[in-house]
């Protein structure tokens, strides 16, 4: 179900339960500023969730209230990864969702990163 990209940020939701360990993931990359790792249903041969480890809803709200150094972290770490994952030549999608319009559906900002295969036109 879709989620408000607004209000406040609810510990309790799956991101939140990850970065704390009470649930596992498959982690592709961490530094200081991110978690990221495998997405539980994958939409493309490659799909990452890259996450920041502190609470943030959504895009607007990461913008506004996260550190310079925050900022560059996950920019930084989405392009690493997608040139780890060798998707440079082949080309990739990187995307946020947020809130009702968007089918958000955790409260927790991130970004997917796609590819691995021909993606359909944008918007998936
Ligand atoms: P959103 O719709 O909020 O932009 O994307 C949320 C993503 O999180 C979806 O692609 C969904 O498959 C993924 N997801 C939901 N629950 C879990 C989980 O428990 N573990 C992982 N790895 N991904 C999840």
């Amino acid at each position: 179900m879709a989620v408000k990209g607004t209000g406040p940020y609810n510990p309790e939701n799956i991101f939140a339960k990850i970065l704390r360990g009470d649930i596992p993931c498959k982690k592709v990359f961490e530094n200081e500023w991110v978690l990221a790792f495998q997405d539980i249903a994958p939409k493309a041969a490659v799909h990452v969730l890259i996450i920041p480890k502190k609470p943030y809803v959504s895009f607007i709200d990461f913008t506004k209230s996260a550190s310079e150094d925050e900022i560059s972290g996950i920019m930084k770490a989405a392009g690493k990864i997608a040139s780890d994952l060798g998707l440079d030549e082949t080309g990739y999608r990187v995307i946020t969702n947020a809130g009702e319009n968007s089918g958000q559906e955790v409260p927790h900002f991130h970004l997917h990163l796609l590819g691995g295969q021909p993606l359909p036109p944008f918007p998936v």
